[in-house]
């Protein structure tokens, strides 16, 4: 399918989009997607969609009807082989994930506003961006002429992008990758630091999997005038929202900007390659309903920090900083006590993503990270230090996506036993599928470590000469 979109509707924030359909079937399916990948609940983007019509090459207008509230029937009993669709889309949502149109920038999350033919849905996609020559484009899709060339409607789905004349571009190169940032809106940050801090904890993840695997990747950082924080991973690219309050202090800001850019790098292998086989591939028309949040977003949490202490860009104190805001955030959460982490990420479907009923769920990033913590600690003992969770994300990125397939519960629990030479059936019932479990757990395996929980912190027992747990954190 052929895209074009236009922003002669900035001031009203419509972006109008016009797409070329060759195909001369008598009726012919489009369909919106329902939710975005990154985040696990109905979005019903659809309501943001006016004035859509289809018209045959000569002109004369088509008859359409809605199948469901996200899809249009097409009905062409002429047969015609060209057809053209037209339709507006309200952009008036800046954040990491959605669309935003105005007079000084068009940014789209294709998920939200592109649709595909039904039965044609790994077609290759070209958008046309009718843009002011003096815009720059921000996206990992390969551009020429303001044209984006999708292989498939999976990778236009998954890929933002920014067009503005005030894009700030920097580009640097981690061993054989091209980071790119890119930034939208003003900022006051030192981009050779953050250059440098980026290129430490990029090494730091790749050591882990053993390849980094796209040769450019895509930091779009929106910088908002407000306080605000959201991050959207996606396979070559994120797409980071920050704003800051005037209290705020900028060292804060800076470190926050880091944790956030490190959790969606992460992604990069865990969720958008190393995914859950229920969402291999994922189907845009419903629900991919999962219990393995707290792989891929509480793993990915867990490493999100560790690898700016592991590659120096953190101290143990900024590290155990930020531990310990997470480890407030879980015990103030008394859903704990009520569901278990596995069940809550089934349910982000429901109320993922909002605080939802007092006290009725837990939430897979949080918990998800305290787990994924336990279950590298408990390798880590069993194995005298040889072994810990990387070599588990190394494998499931080299043995499931690798041989291109998702991975189950099972697979995971099965490369934990491995690695720790015991079972871990215990941790699944307690810790993943228990209630109310994780902090006994943790605190009978941070002596070990000569660490403990006290009053809430995470801290190095006194009486300890060292502290192994910095030592089998760092040194891998
Ligand atoms: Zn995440």
């Amino acid at each position: 399918m052929k895209y074009q979109v236009s922003i002669n509707k900035a001031l009203e924030n419509f972006i109008e989009i016009e797409a070329e359909i060759n195909s001369n079937e008598a009726e012919i399916v489009l369909q919106l997607p329902a939710w975005r990948p990154g985040r696990y609940e109905l979005a019903n983007f659809a309501k943001n969609i006016r004035c859509f019509k289809a018209t045959a090459q000569n002109g004369t207008e088509l008859k359409v009807r809605k199948q469901t509230k996200d899809s249009w029937k097409i009905f062409n009993i002429d047969n015609n082989k060209n057809i053209t669709i037209y339709y507006e889309y309200y952009a008036n949502q800046l954040d990491a994930g959605a669309c935003f149109l105005n007079n000084e920038q068009l940014y789209v999350n294709p998920v939200h506003c592109f649709m595909y033919q039904v039965g044609k849905i790994n077609e290759p996609f070209e958008v046309k961006l009718n843009i002011p020559s003096e815009y720059k484009i921000a996206c990992q899709l390969t551009h020429i002429d303001n044209i984006l060339k999708a292989e498939n409607f999976d990778q236009l789905a998954d890929s933002p992008f920014i067009a503005s004349a005030n894009l700030l571009h920097h580009e640097f190169m981690v061993e054989n990758t091209n980071i790119h940032f890119w930034f939208q809106g003003k900022h006051e940050l030192d981009l050779k630091q953050l250059e440098l801090d980026t290129t430490a904890y990029t090494k730091a993840q790749k050591a882990i999997f053993k390849e980094l695997p796209c040769a450019d990747y895509h930091f779009l950082y929106q910088i908002l005038p407000t306080p605000f924080r959201h991050g959207v991973e996606h396979a070559d690219s994120t797409v980071i929202a920050m704003g800051m309050n005037n209290d705020m202090l900028r060292d804060d800001f800076y470190n926050d900007l880091l944790a956030i850019s490190s959790h969606e790098l992460f992604h990069l292998w865990n969720i958008k390659r190393i995914r859950p086989e229920s969402m291999w591939p994922y189907d845009f028309t419903k629900e991919n309903y999962s219990h393995l949040g707290y792989v891929y977003e509480g793993i990915t949490t867990y490493y999100g920090d560790l690898m700016l202490l592991r590659s120096g860009v953190w101290n143990w104190e900024q590290y155990t900083d930020s531990w310990n805001g997470d480890f407030a955030r879980h015990i103030s959460n008394e859903g704990n006590k009520n569901y278990s982490v596995a069940e809550s990420s089934f349910d982000t479907w429901l109320d993922g993503y909002v605080p939802g009923v007092p006290a009725r769920k837990t939430s897979i990033y949080i918990e998800g990270m305290l787990a994924a913590m336990l279950a590298d600690l408990i390798i880590i003992k069993n194995s005298k230090g040889q072994y810990s969770l990387d070599n588990v994300m190394h494998d499931l990125y080299h043995l499931f996506y690798k041989q291109k397939k998702g991975y189950t519960e099972n697979d995971y629990k099965f490369l934990l036993e491995k690695y720790s030479k015991e079972s871990f059936e215990h941790y699944f019932e307690a810790v993943i599928w228990g209630k109310n479990n994780l902090i006994a757990e943790l605190q009978n395996i941070l002596p070990y470590f000569d660490c403990s929980i006290n009053n809430n912190k995470l801290t190095k027992n006194i009486n300890s000469e060292n502290n192994s747990l910095f030592n089998f954190l760092v040194n891998r």
